[in-house]
């Protein structure tokens, strides 16, 4: 993939970018490391003071860089914009809370023999990011946000579609004051990353983008022995119950399945729903979906733009017609227009059966799948019917159902009675091929640290 800016509403392609040559990424390496050698004996409170003035400057700045963000990948501006706020505060969340995250673990001194005995989380060096393009700041931020205030070092390689954000990205921590070369952005395609992740001087890497991607990223950092944090895919189930509020159920599962013009990984794909309430709930269902503005997301009151690159529409287009051919019912959209761009309506289809591609692939675009169900095991049952385990949603307002969901959805996060989001405080992560490993909160800061046991006698 040619590392550039294509506006997805017309593929045109804007503007194209040289790639780093093996001997810069080499010297980016090597500059890296020596920063990190000084930057993990800054303190707490100088890493948060940076932090909290590139917040500020992302405030400032967040018309411009929703624009960008736009052209490049084609969310919508409105959505473009919410998504750097919430940067700013992921960039405040760690520089508040980041120090008592870090805090020294407390160890029984007696029980080990010890006169003072202590966990202490230390930073672990150059930790290396690949980045996918669907949230481009939102998704580079939750890496680097705990990565910084931890005292560790980044070097981001995003998605060959943003390299204009990639390196606005590097800009903002330039200039909030971050030392020379502790985040730096790699403008480089993904043939280079293993050979970054096998540097020695390099030593971690996280990847946030799909299945593909995660085992070629893992298989390279197990090969190194290097930790690795991996966010992938996923087809998260949203159950609805007959005591759920349906349609208020009806929108968020509108708003879940088509924000980010349907790109979300945490996106609900397949919508399970009782047979109480399967013919009601798909009538309120389909009127909310077919009621979106379909138009230019730099427009305001536009709610779904265009799908981001050429091959995602491609995806998405083969796995509708083939469930289509093969007997699935189109109860709206599922026609590619006929105009320059990669758009893609809205769709919802019935009658999907585990023979068809699109029961167990993710599809990444504005595309519901709905089933019918006799039953809380059998909506379970259907649910879990996935290798993907990121998050899942279940309407219900009954207390003993809630807790079937809770136990038994196989799913890093699980909402009950709404869709699923992501919060700097809240633990962000996937089960079976989503991935392993967490992003925010405690537990995310902690992903890349050394929790060194420290013992005194
Ligand atoms: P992608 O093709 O896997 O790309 C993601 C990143 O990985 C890009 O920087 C890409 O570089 C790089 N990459 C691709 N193949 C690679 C390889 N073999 N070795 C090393 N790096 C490689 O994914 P995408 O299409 O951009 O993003 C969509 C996927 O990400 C979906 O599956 C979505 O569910 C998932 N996602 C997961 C989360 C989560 O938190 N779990 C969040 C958002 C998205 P190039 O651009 O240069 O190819």
């Amino acid at each position: 993939m040619p590392i550039a800016t294509t506006d997805p509403r017309t593929g045109e392609v804007l503007r194209t970018f040289e790639e780093l040559t093996p001997e810069e990424v080499e010297a980016a390496i090597g500059r890296a490391s020596a920063a990190a050698a000084d930057y993990r004996l800054t303190s707490y409170d100088d890493r948060a003071a940076w932090l909290r003035r590139a917040a500020e400057l992302l405030d400032e700045r967040t018309d411009e860089l929703a624009e960008l963000v736009t052209l490049e990948m084609g969310k919508t501006r409105a959505s473009a914009a919410g998504e750097i706020g919430k940067c700013a505060s992921a960039l405040r969340y760690y520089a508040d809370h980041g120090a008592e995250h870090l805090a020294d673990e407390p160890i029984d001194a007696e029980t080990v023999g010890a006169s003072r005995a202590y966990g202490r989380y230390l930073p672990i060096g150059v930790v290396l990011a690949v980045m996918p393009w669907n949230f481009p700041w939102w998704q580079a931020m939750r890496f680097a946000a705990p990565a910084l205030m931890a005292g560790n070092v980044g070097l981001l390689k995003h998605a060959s579609n943003v390299p204009q954000t990639a390196l606005a990205i590097e800009q903002l921590f330039v200039d909030a004051g971050f030392p020379d070369h502790v985040f730096t952005t790699l403008l480089v395609g993904s043939s280079a990353v293993e050979s970054v992740i096998t540097d020695s001087r390099v030593a971690a890497a996280t990847l946030t983008g799909s299945e593909g991607a995660g085992v070629a990223v893992g298989r390279v950092a197990g090969e190194s022995l290097k930790k690795v944090v991996l966010e992938l895919g996923g087809s998260d189930p949203f159950v609805v119950m007959p005591s759920a509020d349906l349609e208020e159920a009806a929108r968020v599962a509108t708003t879940s399945r088509t924000q980010n013009c349907g790109q979300s990984c945490i996106a609900a794909k397949r919508f399970i729903v009782h047979a109480d309430v399967y013919d009601e709930w798909l009538g309120l269902f389909l009127k909310a979906m077919s009621g979106l503005t379909v138009g230019d997301p730099m427009e305001e009151g536009t709610d779904v733009g265009p799908l981001a690159t050429e091959q995602g529409r491609e995806d998405v287009v083969a796995l509708v017609d083939a469930a289509v051919a093969d007997g699935a019912t189109l109860e709206l959209g599922g026609e590619t227009p006929d105009r320059p761009g990669w758009w893609y309506p809205p769709t919802v289809l019935t009658g999907v059966t585990e023979d068809m591609e699109l029961f167990h692939e993710e599809a990444f675009g504005p595309v519901a799948t709905v089933f019918k169900v006799g039953s809380i095991e059998e909506a379970v049952t259907l649910a879990n019917a996935t290798r993907f385990g990121l998050g899942a949603n279940a309407w219900t307002t009954d207390a003993a159902e809630q807790e079937i969901f809770v136990r038994d959805l196989e799913a890093g996060q699980t909402f009950i009675n709404s869709m699923t989001a992501s919060h700097p405080a809240m633990p962000f992560g996937g089960v079976k091929a989503s991935g392993h490993g967490r992003e925010l909160s405690a537990a995310g800061i902690r992903e890349f640290t050394n929790l060194k046991t420290v013992w005194i006698a």
